[in-house]
């Protein structure tokens, strides 16, 4: 190992990887850090599930061969009630995390990028204002050290090792609430027979009592095979998702074969407030990229990691890793996801507040359709025309409070969304705008407390 490269990658998950890809393929001298053995890279407790559309706007090549397991045409999201249920049409792969991990490692290495397996990047290096390298220890040997680089990036997911402990008076250094966080347990598992309402299409389940704050799922692999698993919002007083899922949702199935089951951690909202700092970012999981909503983090975990490549070759050009020098990943990622990502949030904050009764009725009731949900997922809005088609109809006589929240959620995500449209362009603008977000995420959960 040298003692100094371009970019330190400390973690080689999905964000980690294709950074390392993007960065070596521009050139860069790239080491990346595993805690994980190179043969553990990429087994990951997950479910699986991606749309296809991630690949094209990441620009990585799909996935193929014994990366993929089966292939889904599209989400069905199944009331409370179980008999209702919307479809959203869409092409889907149902991964194998373990080759597809591998495959991501391999293409870093083959652009250029060091792999160091077993190594655990267990703190920053700070001098002054800045950060100049990470402390590491080879889980092997037992060795501390530390390697210096222009520019770390923290893709240690949900745990943010290097972020969180960076001084806590730095906007980077944001600690993450506990009820932005999904806690989640999931099984691989052969069944006698797949539900024929589950063949072909990753299913969730709404049911607050099962799984409160967030859903259980079934997700088809192909032949057999499904991922089954639920995430809960992690408050006191939720119950532990392992204990529902070997309790509540295995037992509804005829288990032939468990391949692994585990759990993890989602974390489901808007991203961190500041990703970037001298010398320093941040992507994946450990800025809080995955979907709000249904806590898909694979997609822009790699579209964060070609924005924060994209910034750091840019700021290589002038030789500016500074914070300013590297502010442009911002403006990148909430372009390609972020914006939207905090109109889903608001969406979230919502939905977690609903009843199963309420849910049953807005799926029974048709009020919003698989085509609104499509497009809520690509926009992170509502359609503008949804409140005058529910209030034109008589959908909603049976509950006019639905109609009125729902007019105020479509109002407070499109703010979300221009908001995080208008990150300021450098560091100079972000107490004035963080001032501006606080205030407004403050206000939307002042009025869902209400509700
Ligand atoms: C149960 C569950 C189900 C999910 N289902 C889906 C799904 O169906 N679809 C989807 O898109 N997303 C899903 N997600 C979310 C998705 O898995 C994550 O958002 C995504 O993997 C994040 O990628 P990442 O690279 O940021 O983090 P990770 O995948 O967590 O990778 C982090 C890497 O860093 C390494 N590491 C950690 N700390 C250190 C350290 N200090 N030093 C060195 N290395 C370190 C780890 O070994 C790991 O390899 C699910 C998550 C869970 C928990």
């Amino acid at each position: 190992m040298a003692e100094r490269y371009d970019v330190v990658v400390a973690g080689a998950g999905s964000a980690g990887a294709t950074a390392a890809y993007f960065l070596a393929r521009g050139g860069l001298k790239v080491a990346l850090l595993d805690m994980k053995p190179r043969e553990g890279v990429g087994d990951k407790v997950c479910g699986d599930a991606i749309d296809v559309r991630h690949f094209d706007r990441v620009g990585l090549p799909h996935p193929t061969g014994p990366e993929v397991e089966g292939k889904f045409h599209g989400v069905k999201v199944f009331a409370p009630n179980e008999r209702d249920s919307i479809i959203v049409e869409g092409e889907g792969y149902a991964l194998n995390r373990y080759h597809f991990g591998q495959r991501l490692l391999s293409m870093a290495e083959q652009a250029g990028a060091e792999f160091f397996g077993e190594h655990h990047a267990f703190e920053p290096l700070v001098e002054g204002s800045d950060v100049v390298g990470v402390k590491v220890r080879d889980l092997r040997g037992k060795r501390v050290f530390e390697i210096r680089s222009s520019v770390v990036i923290d893709a240690t997911g949900a745990t943010a090792t290097l972020r969180s402990k960076l001084p806590e008076g730095w906007w980077i250094s944001y600690r993450v609430p506990k009820e932005d966080l999904i806690a989640a347990y999931r099984g691989e598992i052969e069944v006698e027979e797949v539900p024929e309402r589950e063949r072909g299409y990753a299913v969730i389940y709404l049911n607050v009592e099962i799984a409160p704050g967030g859903y259980w799922w079934s997700f088809h692999k192909g032949g057999n095979s499904i991922n089954l698993g639920l995430g809960v919002q992690a408050i006191p007083g939720n119950p532990n998702p392992r204990r529902v899922y070997e309790e509540v949702l295995e037992p509804r199935y005829r288990v032939s074969r468990r391949l692994h089951v585990g759990g993890g951690v989602v974390p489901t909202r808007r991203t961190v407030p500041c990703m970037a700092w001298n010398g320093f970012l941040a992507i994946g999981d450990a800025i809080c990229a995955a979907n709000p909503i249904h806590g898909g983090g694979i997609g822009p975990s790699m579209l964060g990691a070609k924005a924060a490549s994209e910034a750091i070759l840019e700021a290589s050009e002038r030789d500016d890793f500074s914070m300013a020098g590297l502010w442009g990943y911002h403006k990148r990622y909430h372009e390609l996801y972020g914006a939207k990502q905090a109109g889903l949030d608001v969406l979230r904050l919502y939905l977690q507040r609903l009843t199963n009764d309420d849910l049953d009725f807005i799926i029974s009731s048709g009020v919003v359709s698989g085509r609104d949900i499509y497009d809520i997922g690509t926009k992170g809005r509502l359609a503008s025309d949804i409140v005058r088609r529910v209030s034109s109809g008589l959908k909603l006589l049976r509950r006019p409070s639905v109609l009125r929240q729902l007019v105020r959620v479509k109002e407070y995500m499109d703010r979300a969304v221009e908001l995080y449209s208008n990150f300021p362009d450098s560091p100079e603008g972000f107490e004035r705008w963080y001032a501006e977000e606080r205030a407004f995420f403050n206000e939307v959960q002042e009025w869902m407390k209400g509700i």
